[in-house]
């Protein structure tokens, strides 16, 4: 396969590369430390293009796909991630999922104004007794005439407190356990919905993350993503995509660490010269390099088949999801030992890239959840990609 940039993402990287330089540097920490969230960067970001990759051009979108997505990602969290929830907030966790379930008329309504952030987007699958369980939650919402009344409680949220539309989902049939899931796409400012935050984060603290309410929400029947009972298979779906932006989120924060590390070790110097001419911090940084470039390149894997029409490729996404998210982990942990005693600081990024990679690990399906679905799929109980 051939990994080579086309002329279109690389102007789209450069892009990205010059917005993380004069827009997120000068902000990212303090933002950070104060837990402030700036819709108006994600807006630049909707503005910039960076939310329409994976659209078509006729609901607002570039086309350019998923590779181009995926490099745009990666180049957001080597600095940031906070602002790479939007990508799946804005895009594969809503647009994306409404351009492959919606009627036209949604897609119409919606698209356009999640992918240049006019509308803040978010996805309410967890609740607080179904995590890696998707089909334990309890939330429901039952038919009265052309509405239904939503009910129940979403936690650990994102956007929750801030977003605009929402997609939601929740048992239209709770006899049936995944095939009486159902999909809803959910104007936030409705009757009936109050938000609280979630538990305070370690990191990502420049992104709200809430608790969502419904108390009986009116939700038009117009506004069923796509039919009814398939809520289970539109959120798998869905998945498949928001873990693609996950894993390209390892290997950008790996790649921001990495830049943080190679640097320190040029200019620290100790026993009379740079600890990059030692050996041991060499080896070091020659895994943290080699394990990422591998992720990079299942990550890319992964958003090339998916340009190609395979977006069922759920074994080849978990295993770009997990290692990615894996490597990222370890990077940060090679990061901090090569910094040393600043690596345990607040004065270099690189503890705020630590507590970054390491979300990553549990979002989007936690590690154990995807060496599951790629050893039930070796092993063959399970087919991955169906
Ligand atoms: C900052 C943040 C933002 C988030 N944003 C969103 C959002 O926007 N929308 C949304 O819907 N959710 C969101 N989430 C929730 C996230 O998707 C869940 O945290 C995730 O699905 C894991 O669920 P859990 O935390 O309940 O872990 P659990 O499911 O309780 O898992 C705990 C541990 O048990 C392991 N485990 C569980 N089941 C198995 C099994 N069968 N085999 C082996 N090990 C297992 C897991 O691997 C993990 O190590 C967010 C979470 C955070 C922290």
């Amino acid at each position: 396969m051939n990994f080579d940039l086309s002329e279109d993402i690389i102007a789209i990287q450069d892009v990205a590369r010059k917005f993380v330089q004069n827009e997120v540097l000068p902000r990212v920490a303090e933002d950070e430390k104060n837990h402030t969230f700036q819709r108006d960067i994600v807006k630049k970001m909707g503005d910039l293009g960076f939310f329409g990759c994976p659209v078509p051009e006729e609901y607002g979108g570039s086309g350019l796909g998923f590779l181009a997505h995926t490099v745009v990602t990666e180049e957001i969290s080597k600095a940031s991630g906070s602002l790479r929830a939007g990508f799946n907030m804005q895009t594969m966790g809503t647009a994306r999922e409404i351009f492959q379930f919606g009627t036209e008329e949604q897609k119409q309504k919606y698209i356009p104004k999640l992918i240049s952030a006019e509308y803040l987007g978010c996805i309410g699958i967890t609740e607080p007794n179904a995590g890696s369980d998707v089909s334990g939650m309890k939330t429901k919402a039952v038919k009265k005439g052309d509405k239904y009344i939503l009910s129940g409680s979403k936690n650990w949220i994102t956007y929750a407190q801030v977003a605009d539309v929402g997609i939601i989902y929740a048992y239209t049939d709770t006899q049936q356990k995944y095939k009486g899931m159902s999909a809803f796409i959910v104007d936030m400012s409705s009757k009936g919905i109050s938000t609280g935050p979630s538990a305070e984060k370690i990191g990502w603290r420049a992104t709200p993350t809430g608790e969502l309410y419904f108390d009986d929400v009116e939700v038009p029947a117009e506004n069923l993503l796509g039919q009814e009972g398939k809520g289970f298979k539109y959120c798998m779906a869905s998945l498949s995509n928001t873990r693609l932006t996950a894993a390209a989120g390892g290997v950008g924060v790996s790649q921001g660490l990495i830049d943080e590390a190679i640097k320190y070790a040029k200019e620290r110097e100790q026993f009379g010269r740079p600890i990059g001419k030692f050996q041991m911090v060499q080896e070091e940084l020659g895994r943290m390099i080699v394990e990422t470039e591998a992720a990079r390149l299942l990550t890319y894997r992964c958003a090339m088949q998916k340009d190609v029409g395979n977006i069922h490729n759920t074994l080849e996404t978990s295993m770009a999801k997990y290692y990615s998210c894996d490597v990222a982990s370890r990077v940060a942990d090679g990061a901090l030992r090569i910094l040393g005693a600043y690596g345990y600081s607040t004065e270099y990024p690189v503890e705020r890239l630590l507590r970054d990679a390491k979300l990553y690990q549990i979002l989007e399906g936690s590690a154990n959840i995807h060496k599951m679905i790629i050893a039930t799929d070796a092993l063959g109980y399970r087919k991955a990609n169906r």
